[in-house]
């Protein structure tokens, strides 16, 4: 079994797009969206969910009102300023460290794990196995979620006897970006021909090479600037990281995603189609 993830330095490159046309070209495969802060494969995949998970990261804490003495202990230690005057516990500012819960005299502090997500087990349209994600606004440890549905893809994928697990990643080059790629066998990063497309593609070249994972680019939009487009195929070479597409920019694609589609199911025979076939035999 053979994991890839797509992934990208900075947001908006296309990298779900892409992920979701590999997934209608590939066969015998089980697909993960590890994009947990923002999944949004499942607009283009359309899973059916078979089966929901909890995902706890972490402790919550809340204060019980009948047991506090109003001593303000807690309030002095916080450094997140997340206890209101009124001893009520803000969850979004609380970080769980856990410090009111250790120095309140009456024990009115509770602990809790904290339920920060959720995971499903799902069919998508075209009848493949997804695992995905939701994380709750606010909630850290998404690399710990991206980590446990990777784990449930390769569980699935085993039973299954898939050849590929499809992994798309984060944006990005923090946590859940290693999360998503560490151990895998082929990072494909899908890049674009602006500033900030060379800059956070130089990023997460640098991230792939300090976990020993193979790299190859896609250039996205390829034609918006064509002297962009010539930096990245330099970097490419000087990284040692092979380039293997350009796709041009074409507002069919866009009509796609409205639609909630992509190219292949709607224009499988449109030039941007075949290319993305020729990427997929490429990448296999
Ligand atoms: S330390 Fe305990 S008793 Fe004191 S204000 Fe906080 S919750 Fe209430
Ligand atoms: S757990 Fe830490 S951050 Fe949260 S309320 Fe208590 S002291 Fe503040």
């Amino acid at each position: 079994m053979k994991q890839i993830t797509i992934i990208s330095g900075k947001g908006g490159t296309g990298k779900t797009t892409i992920t979701a046309c590999l997934a209608q070209l590939a066969n015998n495969y089980v697909v993960a969206d590890c994009d947990v802060d923002a999944a949004d494969l499942h607009l283009l995949l359309n899973p059916q969910i078979l089966t929901k998970h909890d995902f706890y990261s972490g402790k919550g804490y809340s204060i019980n009102q009948e047991t506090c003495t109003k001593c303000g202990k807690c309030q002095e230690i916080c450094r997140y300023e997340a206890i209101s005057n009124e001893f009520i516990i803000d969850p979004i500012s609380c970080d769980g460290c856990g410090a009111c819960f250790h120095v309140c005299p009456t024990k009115a502090v509770s602990e809790t794990d904290n339920l920060a997500g959720e995971y499903y087990i799902s069919t998508t349209k075209n009848n493949r196995a997804m695992v995905h994600a939701n994380l709750h606004i606010a909630e850290d440890n998404s690399g710990k979620l991206v980590a446990q549905v990777r784990k449930e893809a390769k569980e699935l994928a085993t039973q299954i006897n898939a050849e590929y697990i499809l992994i798309d990643g984060p944006p990005g080059i923090g946590c859940p970006v290693n999360a998503a790629i560490v151990g895998i066998n082929q990072a494909i990063i899908v890049t674009e021909p602006t500033l900030s497309g060379i800059h956070d593609l130089k990023r997460i070249i640098e991230v792939t090479k300090h976990f020993n994972v193979p790299a190859k680019v896609i250039i996205n939009k390829s034609d918006i600037n064509a002297q962009n487009c010539e930096t990245i195929q330099d970097i490419c070479v000087s990284e040692n990281t092979e380039c293997i597409a350009e796709l041009p920019y074409d507002k069919i694609i866009i009509e796609a995603l409205i639609e909630g589609k992509t190219i292949i199911e709607t224009q499988p025979n449109h030039k941007i189609s075949v290319l993305l076939q020729e990427i997929w035999e490429n990448i296999k």
